[in-house]
């Protein structure tokens, strides 16, 4: 309910006992372990979107492999171009550039954040601006595609390939790169690309082979099978009965169309998404022709300073994150608060947003047993938000079924469906929106990319990080001598709510370094191991205490999956955030003093 200052009223008491209550039973309910992708599960990764091409084994030498054509390894061409470099080789497994934009081509596949500060290098590319204010999954994957033609990027890059391992060979002071197409890369410069959500996740389950039907994980969508083309709704669905696995971001945006177009879709909810109002809609023309030079870059970082306590006097995105954000963590009522005062002030806040997210569930889903289902009881950050103004009329419609498995999640897959709280559901095609590995206890930043670096000596990336990340500003490491790694993923950096300009940011600052060490002469830099013990001394120092928090959220991304034993002290983001972090990283650069790096000479200047 709502007070006469529209704020709703809460019990603080009985929520915090409600939210510990939701939280355990997800607690006690499936947690398997993560699957290898052997065996019949092999072909949930297979490519789905483009015909594998033979070539020729290459065995050449570029100036820098960039591991990843996606919004991280574009950017990172495009900045590379900027100081220089002509042979840049992005290596990639999908058939294209464009990363999670190239795999993800679900029906309402869109991104979430403001598309003229998700889209990068708008102003640089020049081409179309984004119609609407949440672009559609194809126009990202087409603007990439121009980014890459606009940087010259396509004729060196290997696509359709994969690495297998890279090792640094000392002799000749060079990186050497091994693909499964048999290439052998020498490189002066290697940068890892990745992505940080690029292993997609499914529930080690019981009889997940064994089902007959069609099945398939979101980020390889089925068009052969559904009908209709990225960005358009299914056609050949109308007699099936769809299942689908999870109620996270993309979940919500595959389930209304599915919902419009098949017989019958089960959705398997284990934590319900917080669905906040979305409103998407088309930018006026003559605003968008109306924005002066600089724009983009002046609305990127408007949108950080908004929600990461810049305060600035004008908010230029407008739109669910900046709302929260201000009334939640970055509001100007609690700037005079005292630290105890504070933090009672946060959770109440907390406790209204999620009241009102709530409500907005009770005022539009008609069944009350399901709007019930559909409310989470968590803190608002606990898990990523999520945004929809069709999720939640989807369980209006007759043909929608809502399983909740009460934090359990699914128990077995059999041959003709699945079952969920003892019930069997049978089920023609099984969707898994389970999502993708990120910091479950079990993952680590090598597994995810699916091979091991080896430094000097031999040392390996895999057990030099087994203890804990040590990296400069979550970029390089010692003992990898001219590698970088585009690190968000994973830690000692910074991960805002717009992911693509910490990728910017972090572009321009290994471009700056690789630019300098070719101007200076050097052939080699490399962290010292006293600047290395430095940066994750402040990573531990400035890590915000957020346990206790933590420990009360549900488990999710942020807090290990409910196993914060498993983090280590050393694998968090710089507490400052990001607003300090791209301050740091200009500093730096502005003191042209490399600090921190030592140069070998012998390079070309
Ligand atoms: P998520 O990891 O966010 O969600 C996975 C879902 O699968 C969760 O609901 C999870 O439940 C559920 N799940 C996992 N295992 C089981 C199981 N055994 N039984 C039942 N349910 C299970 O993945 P998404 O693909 O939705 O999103 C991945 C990331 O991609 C997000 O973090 C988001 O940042 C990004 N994304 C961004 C978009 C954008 O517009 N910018 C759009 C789509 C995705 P539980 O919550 O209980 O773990």
């Amino acid at each position: 309910m709502a007070d006469t200052a529209g704020r709703e009223q809460v019990d603080l008491e009985a929520l915090r006992r409600k939210y510990l209550e939701e939280r355990d039973k997800r607690l006690g309910g499936n947690r398997a372990e993560l699957p290898e992708f052997t065996g019949d599960l092999a072909r949930y990764l297979v490519d789905p979107y483009t015909t594998p091409v033979e070539r020729e084994p290459r065995r050449d030498r570029v100036d820098v492999v960039v591991v990843g054509a996606g919004l991280g390894g574009l950017q990172i061409g495009a900045a590379l171009r900027e100081v220089g470099v002509e042979r840049i080789r992005l290596i990639d497994t999908a058939g294209d550039v464009g990363g999670v934009w190239y795999w993800n081509r679900y029906p309402g596949a869109r991104c979430d954040v403001d598309s003229l500060i998700y889209l990068p290098l708008l102003e640089e590319v020049g081409g179309p601006l984004p119609e609407e204010k949440y672009a559609r999954a194809e126009e990202i994957l087409a603007h990439a595609r121009r980014i890459a033609k606009h940087y010259d990027l396509y004729d060196d890059a290997l696509l359709q390939t994969t690495v297998e391992g890279m090792e640094w060979d000392a002799g000749s002071a060079e990186w050497v790169t091994r693909t499964d197409r048999g290439d052998l890369v020498r490189s002066q410069f290697v940068i890892l690309a990745n992505g940080p959500l690029t292993r997609p996740r499914l529930p080690a389950i019981e009889g997940i082979e064994e089902f007959r039907g069609v099945s398939f994980h979101t980020s390889r969508w089925d068009h052969a099978y559904t009908g209709g083309e990225p960005g358009a709704d299914p056609t050949n669905l109308h007699d099936k009965v769809v299942g689908v696995v999870g109620t996270g971001a993309t979940a919500i945006q595959c389930v209304p169309p599915l919902a419009r177009t098949s017989r019958r879709v089960h959705v398997f909810q284990r934590t319900p998404s917080t669905i906040g109002a979305r409103d998407n809609h088309p930018f006026d023309k003559d605003w968008l022709a109306s924005l002066e030079p600089g724009w983009q870059q002046r609305r990127m970082r408007n949108f950080i300073e908004v929600l990461y306590g810049g305060y600035p006097d004008e908010d230029l995105v407008d739109d669910g994150w900046t709302h929260v954000w201000r009334e939640l963590f970055v509001n100007p009522e609690f700037r005079s608060l005292a630290p105890a005062e504070l933090a009672a002030a946060k959770e109440l806040a907390d406790a209204r947003t999620m009241e009102a997210i709530r409500r907005r569930i009770d005022e539009t889903v008609s069944d009350p047993a399901t709007a019930e289902a559909l409310k989470p009881y968590y803190a608002y950050i606990c898990k990523r938000p999520g945004f929809s103004d069709e999720y939640l009329d989807a369980f209006n419609r007759d043909n929608v079924t809502l399983v909740d498995t009460g934090g359990r999640g699914i128990e077995r897959v059999t041959p003709t469906g699945v079952v969920a709280g003892g019930r069997e559901y049978e089920l023609d095609c099984l969707v898994f929106a389970t999502g993708f590995e990120a910091n479950e206890a079990g993952s680590s930043f090598t597994r995810r990319i699916g091979f091991d670096v080896l430094g000097r000596n031999h040392v390996s990336l895999a057990a030099k990080w087994t203890p804990g990340l040590a990296t400069l500003h979550g970029l390089m490491t010692a003992s990898f001598p001219n590698m970088f790694v585009q690190s968000a993923p994973s830690g000692q950096n910074t991960e805002p709510a717009n992911f693509v300009h910490t990728l910017q940011e972090n572009a321009r600052h290994m471009a700056y370094i690789i630019g300098e060490v070719r101007r200076r002469g050097a052939r080699t830099f490399e962290v010292t191991e006293a600047a290395e013990e430095q940066w994750v001394a402040t990573i531990v120092d400035r890590a915000v205490d957020d346990a206790a928090f933590l420990e009360a959220c549900t488990p999710g991304r942020r807090n290990a999956e409910g196993r914060l034993e498993a983090r280590s002290p050393a694998n968090r983001n710089f507490g400052g955030g990001p607003l300090e972090f791209y301050a740091l990283l200009a500093d730096w650069r502005s003191s042209g003093r490399l600090a921190g790096l030592a140069l070998e000479p012998g390079g070309a200047a």
